[in-house]
Order: structure tokens, then sequence, then C-alpha cells
């Protein structure tokens, strides 16, 4: 039986355990980067202490050993989004590119006066490549409204569907805000238009598990070291039938089926993505994270989250001065918040020198702070690991930086 023990838990990230400016690390920085367990470490040191060699170039054991051991990656990643095939999983180096990748592909089908619809509280991930392809094509990047509380303005988002409409490309949850989008009708009258729907996972997946078939999107993007394994790697899911359609994104070994000067014809689905050697053992590593996650209780998991974040509201009275930003009613466990009088890059540093690790500034989502008023906020993101008492720790340094300094 799977179970969720927190304190067991934190055994298994070694990071965890250290000293930070002479105090226990409070690690509370999980929406840039999450920690890694040493099930990930040891699967990437084992791989390539055993098995390392390049991939698909089968002559020997170790080959195919290597090819082995990252096919099985990718097929646990399908699991884990429920995808019907792995043909529709691509590696990429992370959301950025999976999200690069998917406006490329998709620009032959953009012409003048098209429309790509995105939200006002994307990540600069998710608007910067549709406005490259819009400069290309002539087609235009229309923003949905948010609400003050940080959730999407559904009337916004109905009123601006319409006949020029052609991708829908918005997060799952808030990278500032921890709003949890509803995404599901949102692609269910996409769907009805003949819109093309891209998902952007990289905040939803560490918190709960997509299933991509039931809510029928087209593209689901996430990042593997959100998602507790390593970095320089990541997953775009893609219907087959448009990963078919979509021209290549780079080109090189791999990807090819057969080149002559005269004509190269393309890889079969996933490769035609897959230019140049992947990342291996980056592979290994993530499929390591995702079982790890699949032993645990998820539903105890989400409800502990869900108890820090609780808690967390709770206690942001005992700090004069203190408000949120975003309290959206479906909500990860990400706090993003202001002080009056202080600086966000000063709570940052202050709470560094308590050993209590919080991210400030724009978050890669500078329209969402134009529509806030704010040049940026702290942002405190809780990953399952994180303590009811670790929650107390940052009250506790954000109420003596209050007294000190305002
Ligand atoms: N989208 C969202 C919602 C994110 O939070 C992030 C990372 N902060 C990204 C996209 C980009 O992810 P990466 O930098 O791993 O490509």
């Amino acid at each position: 039986t799977k179970t969720f023990d927190v304190n067991a838990i934190r055994q298994d990230f070694p990071i965890l355990s250290q000293e930070v400016n002479g105090k226990p690390l409070v690690y509370l920085d999980n929406g840039a980067s999450a920690q890694k367990p040493q099930a990930v470490l040891d699967a990437m040191d084992r791989y390539y202490r055993e098995m390392h060699s390049n991939v698909h170039r089968g002559a020997h054991t170790l080959g195919d050993r290597a090819t082995t051991a990252f096919e099985g990656a990718r097929e646990t990643v399908r699991a884990f989004l429920n995808a019907g095939s792995t043909r529709e999983i691509v590696w990429t180096r992370g959301t950025t590119e999976a999200i690069n990748l998917v406006a490329n592909g998709l620009a032959p089908r953009l012409k003048e006066g098209d429309e790509i619809l995105v939200s006002h509280m994307e990540h600069h991930a998710n608007i910067v490549p549709w406005q490259m392809i819009a400069e290309r094509t002539g087609a235009k990047v229309v923003p949905i409204q948010v609400t003050p509380e940080g959730e999407l303005d559904m009337a916004s988002f109905t009123s601006l569907l319409n006949d020029r409409t052609r991708i829908l490309a918005i997060t799952h949850v808030s990278n500032v805000l921890g709003t949890v989008n509803p995404i599901a009708p949102l692609i269910e009258q996409a769907k009805k238009q003949g819109v093309l729907t891209l998902i952007d996972g990289a905040q939803a997946v560490p918190h709960f598990q997509p299933d991509v078939q039931a809510l029928g999107c087209d593209f689901y993007v996430f990042s593997s070291h959100k998602l507790f394994g390593p970095t320089g790697i990541g997953a775009l899911y893609g219907r087959a039938e448009l990963l078919e359609e979509m021209p290549p994104y780079q080109g090189g070994g791999e990807m090819i089926e057969r080149v002559s000067f005269e004509r190269t014809t393309w890889n079969v689905l996933p490769y035609k993505f897959e230019a140049g050697t992947p990342a291996i053992a980056e592979a290994v590593g993530l499929a390591a994270a995702i079982d790890y996650l699949n032993n645990l209780d998820r539903a105890a998991m989400e409800a502990a989250e869900s108890a820090l974040l609780q808690r967390a509201n709770e206690l942001v009275e005992t700090v004069p001065g203190m408000s949120i930003i975003g309290t959206a009613r479906r909500k990860v466990p990400v706090m993003s918040f202001k002080i009056e009088g202080l600086h966000p890059s000063d709570i940052g540093t202050l709470l560094d020198q308590q050993g209590i690790a919080i991210r400030t500034g724009h978050h890669c989502a500078m329209p969402l702070m134009d529509f806030y008023g704010v040049p940026g906020t702290a942002r405190a993101s809780f990953a399952f690991y994180n303590t009811q008492q670790e929650v107390e720790k940052l009250f506790t340094g954000l109420q003596k930086i209050q007294r000190l300094f305002t």
C-alpha cells in the first residue's frame, strides 16, 4: 500500500537536510525548480556506471541497454500523462523548447489575421514563441483577461473565441498565482470551434497528474526539473495526427529516414522531432522521478499540500501590511505576496539570511505584473516535502522582517 509520511519523504531528498546561512534550509522555491530524491540521483548514476552509450545505434550491448532505458523512460512519461502511444511523446529540453517546437510546427497553418489566444497570466515561455510566429505569419496574439482574484475571466474567453481563432495556448496552473485553470471546459469549447489547444503543464504536474486523453487537448508540455527530475529535459505530448503534419523543428541525425543531396525524408514519430543525441541520462532520471511519485499516496499528498496552503493563508494576518496576490478558489500551494513598505527583493534577501529560500521578481510574467501594477512579487511555492513547521518558519521570518524594516 502507498503511504505519505512527510518526515520519511524528507529523508529521500538529501539536499533538504543542510544548513544555509547557519539555519536549517527551508526550501520554498519549488515553482522555480524542485529538488531531487535520492532515487533520481541513483538512477542517473547507475545509468552512467552500467549502461551509457549512444541510443538507437544498436550494434552492441551497451547501446541496447541505453536504448532500453531511454525508451522505457518514454513509456513512463506516456503512462504518467495517459497518452495513447509513445509516438506522441517527444523529448525536448523543457517546457520552453516544447512550446517553441509546437509554435514553429503550427506556423504553416497560420495566415494574416489569424488569432492565437493566450491568457494574461502566461509565463513568457507561452507568450514569446507565439509572438515570434505571429510576426512571421501575420497572425495576432490575443490575451484572455484575468480577474482581480487571479482567475481566468470566462466571459473574456467566450467573447474572444471567434472564427479567426486558430490556437488556444494556456497554462494549466499559474506560476505566479497558483491558480488552477478550468482547462477541461476551455478545451471543449475550443475543440467545438476547431481551435487547436496547447496546455502548459509546467506548474501543474508537480502537484497533480493530468490525463491528456480525458482532457482532449492537442498538446501538453512540461519540464522535468519542476517534477523532481533533472534539468535539461522535458516532454511534449502531441496528438499523432498533428505531429505527423508538423514540419521537423531541427535537422540533423536521428530525425531522418534517408538523406541524399537530392531529397531527405523524415523519420517516424517521435524521432522526427529529436535531432541529435538526446539527453539520455536525464530521461532516465525523469522516469525515476515519476516512479518515485507513483509510489506515494497521491490523494494524501494533495491533501497535505492543500493543508500547507491553508496554514499559510491563516497566517497572513499575523504580518501587518501583508497581502496575497492571487486568491483563486482552486489553487496549488503557491503564494505570491507583498508587504507594505518592503520591496520584494529585500524580503527575499532577508529571508535568505534566515535560511528560507523564496523567489522574488516578475517570475517571467511581466504582463501579469503590469495587470497588478507591481514591479514584482515575493513568492513562496511549496512542494509535498515541505512541512507545516516550515510554513510557520516563513511567517516568523516575515514578522521579524516587517518589525525591523518598516
Ligand atoms: N511555463 C510555466 C508556467 C513555468 O512556470 C515555467 C518555468 N518557470 C515555464 C513555462 C518554463 O519552463 P522551463 O524554463 O523549464 O522551460
